[in-house]
């Protein structure tokens, strides 16, 4: 599970309190966070502080770990859409080889949606999931595709006009391949969704396979589905398994090679780890995957640590698959001591949970908690990235080994960082003491809130006996998140959060929770286009939490909305009351998850988490358009190179920051893309 940075108001002001090192700030001064913008996403660059103290060991560890990462990255263009990596590579084939003007309007839009296409890993937005239609003509397009020599575009679709032939309406009918993920309860969602996770068979069709394979009864159930695509097969339906040999083989080839070098310079804890994966990869074993799931999630002391492999579901309508994933990071030694705190602690606050007794842990395993950095980003967390990971995923691998839960520091931080002096605060929030509250303690708010709800929040409580956990189907990921956010916002105002010298004041939670309603209630609604409702979970999750919390205040006015000089504010003026209803809509979303309890959940999601106000909505993205702001970011990775000795030893690893978006972009297309355009 991941927790996705939305846009807070808090981070515009994020002071330097929770920057790891002091020389972050002599950098900060200079360095170039944004590098690039278009159209609703900006690109932020972000810093590896402490990279060049690492020991050699761990240089060279992260550095074969990142080669791996590097290398999956058209994995994740093909899941999202079996078109993409053609409609990838054609347009980068147009753009290398293009011999006419680049001045033009028309060239200056195809160089956009080019960017969008890199940006979304395919022609979807990365985050609602519609597809983007390019602002150039169809003719132009066809002018441009025939300019370029035949060998520099993608033979498998046939001569020049066949590609065109296909290519052509995917991307210029709007009412083609139309979302990437359709949620809408009573459609058939795999028909109507363009992921490519399912192919030639109705949702009933691929249900009644996996049903047919699951034992309800196993209490250690493998994650089936997870690193294949179901297909129908002389009329049948069969998995094709991610594997070496078998789809995206090519790749995983490669990811193959370089966790063997990275498993070479591994001390004797990772090395079985690193091993263990390799072996899932070569099988495409199921079983492999939670055995090196149970070693990797055991291993809290690395100070090195990776992500690799199918991993968030997040993608598939039916949330069975996984998308394929790479990060790799190194701890930031003096951050994880404020999640030290509180996963030692985990059992107290599991304890005093305010839902049914029945439904919390009774002994709460393994949380490991603790704040990293990212050295490397890549496949469904690049470039836009989470800021917090919760792993593995399987439930019953967390209930009897624990979980990993971490806070990305020197992400949150560019963000903080790329946000500075935007004015969102002074347009959006109503009060100075609430901005003044954001600007002080907003960052430090921001990075708890992560700690508690990858830490505590997705690691709680319990099924009822019986109950499987996939009841909620497509609304689980909110449920999920939503559950996660509420544990956060309710403990985040417990006075044992001071006890435990974690948040000096009780004003680090004020900041919070106006900055939580004001998102949920007001600004989120900038990152939708006119007309359209939430569709993703974490927005789905905020919007829930914020308009059921409005609702049940109401007669105590403990949420308000202000008018003033025709602009629309809301503020929070009862806090105390507002943290008594988080308590109550966690204790009711825990109900629904443990009982799977599908009718309330979908009852709770589609009322409060979905429709989104049109005049309201027109109001904040005509105050956003004015201040000029992209509401996405996204993240461009240092490059690291090698030094080596004369026999060719890495003898060091040198970090650099001097990519362009474009660079990167082209230079991982061409260096790092190993896959057949059609798979
Ligand atoms: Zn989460």
């Amino acid at each position: 599970m991941k927790n996705l940075l939305y846009f807070t108001l808090m981070s515009i002001f994020a002071v330097a309190t929770f920057t790891s090192c002091s020389s972050d700030k002599s950098n900060a001064e200079e360095f170039d966070w944004v590098i690039d913008t278009f159209d609703d996403v900006k690109i932020i660059r972000y810093q590896v502080p402490g990279f060049a103290e690492l020991p050699l060991q761990q240089k060279q560890l992260i550095y074969y770990l990142s080669e791996a990462a590097l290398c999956g990255r058209d994995i994740m263009f093909d899941q999202n859409f079996k078109y993409n990596l053609a409609i990838r590579r054609t347009l980068e084939g147009v753009y290398n080889n293009h011999k006419g003007e680049r001045e033009s309007a028309e060239w200056l839009a195809f160089e956009k949606y080019l960017k969008k296409v890199w940006f979304a890993n395919g022609i979807h937005h990365h985050y609602s999931g519609d597809k983007f239609i390019p602002e150039f003509s169809q003719d132009y397009f066809t002018k441009l595709v025939k300019g370029v020599p035949a060998d520099k575009l993608p033979t498998e679709l046939g001569s020049v006009e066949e590609l065109l032939a296909t290519l052509t309406p995917i991307i210029f009918d709007p009412t083609l391949y139309a979302v990437k993920i359709n949620q809408k309860e009573g459609e058939d969602l795999l028909q109507t969704s363009a992921m490519n996770y399912y192919e030639g068979l109705t949702q009933a069709e691929a249900e009644a396979f996996y049903n047919g394979i699951t034992d309800a009864n196993d209490p250690t159930p493998i994650s089936y589905g997870l690193n294949s695509k179901l297909v129908k097969e002389n009329g049948k339906a069969v998995e094709k398994v991610y594997k070496v040999g078998g789809m995206y083989g090519p790749a995983i080839e490669q990811i193959v090679f370089w966790l063997e070098k990275a498993a070479g310079v591994a001390d004797a804890t990772q090395r079985p780890i690193i091993e263990k994966l390799i072996e899932y990869y070569r099988t495409g074993d199921l079983e492999a995957f939670d055995a090196f799931n149970i070693l990797w999630v055991q291993d809290t002391e690395s100070n090195i640590d990776f992500v690799n492999g199918f991993t968030e579901n997040y993608g598939d309508p039916l949330g069975r698959k996984g998308a394929w994933e790479g990060i790799v990071n190194y701890r930031d030694e003096k951050a994880t001591e404020r999640t030290r705190i509180i996963s030692a602690n985990a059992q107290w606050f599991e304890d005093h949970s305010p839902i049914d007794p029945k439904f919390r842990k009774p002994e709460v395993k393994g949380i490991s908690a603790k704040v990293i950095n990212n050295a490397i980003l890549a496949g469904d967390a690049y470039p836009a990235t989470p800021i917090g990971i919760n792993l593995p995923n399987a439930d019953w691998i967390r209930r009897d080994y624990g979980s990993k839960s971490v806070t990305i520091q020197n992400i949150t931080n560019a963000y903080a960082e790329a946000a500075k002096g935007n004015g969102s605060n002074e347009e959006f929030v109503l009060r100075e003491e609430d901005r003044e509250r954001m600007a002080q303690w907003g960052a430090l708010a921001d990075n708890l809130h992560t700690d508690l709800h990858e830490c505590l929040g997705h690691g709680s409580g319990q099924l009822a006996p019986g109950v499987k956990g996939d009841e909620l189907k497509q609304y689980s990921s909110t449920l999920e998140e939503a559950r996660a956010d509420l544990f956060s916002l309710y403990f985040m105002a417990d006075p044992k959060m001071i006890e435990l010298g974690i948040v000096p004041n009780e004003d680090v939670y004020k900041a919070l929770y106006s900055s939580n309603i004001l998102n949920g209630l007001m600004t989120q609604l900038s990152r939708i286009e006119p007309g359209k409702n939430i569709e993703e979970a974490h927005m789905r999750d905020r919007k829930l939490i914020a308009e059921w919390c409005y609702e049940h205040g109401k007669a105590d006015n403990v949420i308000e909305y202000v008018k003033k000089d025709g602009k629309t504010y809301v503020v929070v003026n009862d806090f105390e009351a507002l943290r008594g209803l988080f308590g109550e809509l966690l204790r009711e979303v825990q109900r629904i998850k443990s009982e799977g309890d599908f009718e309330a959940g979908k009852a709770l999601v589609e009322r409060y988490g979905v429709v989104v106000e049109p005049e309201l909505h027109a109001e904040v993205l005509e105050r956003y358009n004015a201040l000029g702001i992209q509401p996405y970011g996204g993240f461009i990775n240092p490059t690291y190179t090698p030094v080596t000795d004369k026999d060719g030893n890495i003898t060091d690893v040198e970090v650099s920051y001097t990519q362009s978006y474009w660079e990167q972009m082209l230079d991982y297309s061409q260096n790092y893309s190993f896959l057949p355009t059609l798979n």
